[in-house]
């Protein structure tokens, strides 16, 4: 059986600030079964996720990984369901997680995607607090940073899908943690709801590293950075000796070329600062620890579950480019259809 496609693609590539019209929303017949012999898998999307990573791969140069290529489908961690599959490792009915695409359908050969069982939490779960944007949290904060009972940790972003799951897991350890968002109401959110000590909003601040001693009158221990930028030169000042960073990533510079941290190396150096850069899917190893124990913590009531919930395919453009300008609070996910 045939039916059409709609899937998310970009007209051409995208240098700068996305903008809801560098995409188009495409048609394509598409098979829902598997030619004989095949090892392919059908599934059809039920969830997708949103994830500022992918601005870099829709850039004319300078890509680090995969090029999104104008008109063609675009890959992306989501759920769905399997239709139909020439696979062993899938059959019909089961729930997926992995590697799908920004589309009603996608076409798999099994690449980064495992079956899914949702342990009777809501299937948009293992997209973000229990999938990669979790996972990165937990890594970077736990395997990276390697943190202590009472240390002082900050985090940027921190509304965001990894950074309040980072605040959250700090707490959760006995951490003093201070966030920095981009509006009154997620300074808010932070504070009251997360539990986190302190929280600022970066844009009223004239002077970060100002913002940072004042936040941080002992120094910083621990700096999980989700932005680069003037945030990471700021948090460098301020950090106590053996302090450690995490790079997560550097959504500031990605949108704007000119824009690049210029790290103080005296102060790395003289207070021996460990800067580590990762890339979360290299972790895969600590998937089963990070899961059990997240879902220990959620089912604890623990750790509160930030979701953004968009709906229908169509919705996609704007969900992704909202994320650059901080309209989203938690994990960003297209709900693209019912189970
Ligand atoms: P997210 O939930 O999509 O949130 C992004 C947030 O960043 C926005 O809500 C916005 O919040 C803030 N932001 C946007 N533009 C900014 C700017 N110019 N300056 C400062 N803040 C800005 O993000 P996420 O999924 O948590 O990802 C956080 C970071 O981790 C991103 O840099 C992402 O690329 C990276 N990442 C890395 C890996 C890895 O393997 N290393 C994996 C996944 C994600 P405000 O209102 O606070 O501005």
């Amino acid at each position: 059986m045939e039916v059409i496609n709609r899937y998310v693609a970009i007209k051409a590539q995208i240098d700068g600030v996305p903008k809801e019209s560098d995409f188009e929303l495409k048609n394509q017949q598409f098979s829902l079964s598997i030619k004989r012999g095949s090892k392919e898998i059908i599934i059809k999307n039920l969830y997708v996720s949103i994830d500022p990573y992918h601005v870099n791969q829709m850039k004319t140069t300078g890509t680090l990984g995969r090029t999104i290529v104008p008109g063609e489908v675009i890959s992306s961690y989501g759920v769905g369901k399997v239709i139909a599959s020439g696979n062993p490792r899938f059959a019909e009915g089961d729930y997926v997680v992995g590697n799908i695409s920004w589309g009603e359908y996608s076409i798999s050969k099994g690449f980064f995607l495992r079956k899914l069982d949702p342990m009777g939490l809501p299937l948009s779960y293992h997209i973000g607090v229990l999938g990669l944007s979790g996972l990165s949290a937990y890594v970077g904060f736990f395997d990276i940073c390697k943190p202590k009972r009472g240390e002082n940790v900050f985090v940027s972003a921190a509304s965001g899908s990894i950074g309040n799951l980072v605040g959250q897991y700090a707490k959760l350890l006995g951490c003093y943690v201070v966030g920095c968002a981009g509006s009154p109401e997620k300074v808010e959110l932070l504070k009251e709801k997360l539990g986190f000590d302190e929280a600022f909003n970066y844009k009223e601040e004239t002077d970060l590293n100002l913002a940072l001693q004042r936040y941080f009158p002992n120094g910083i221990d621990i700096y999980f950075d989700n932005v680069g930028a003037e945030m990471l030169e700021a948090a460098i000042s301020n950090m106590n000796l053996y302090g450690r960073v995490a790079v997560c990533g550097a959504i500031s510079e990605y949108t704007d070329s000119k824009k690049h941290v210029k790290l103080d190396m005296l102060s790395i150096i003289y207070r021996r600062i460990t800067i580590q850069g990762f890339i979360t899917p290299d972790y895969m190893n600590l998937f089963p620890e990070f899961v059990s124990k997240t879902v220990d913590y959620i089912r604890a009531g623990k750790i509160h579950v930030l979701e953004d919930v968009l709906i229908g395919i169509e919705s996609v453009p704007s969900a992704f480019v909202g994320v650059f300008h901080g309209n989203n609070v938690g994990k960003r996910i297209v709900k693209i259809a019912d189970d």
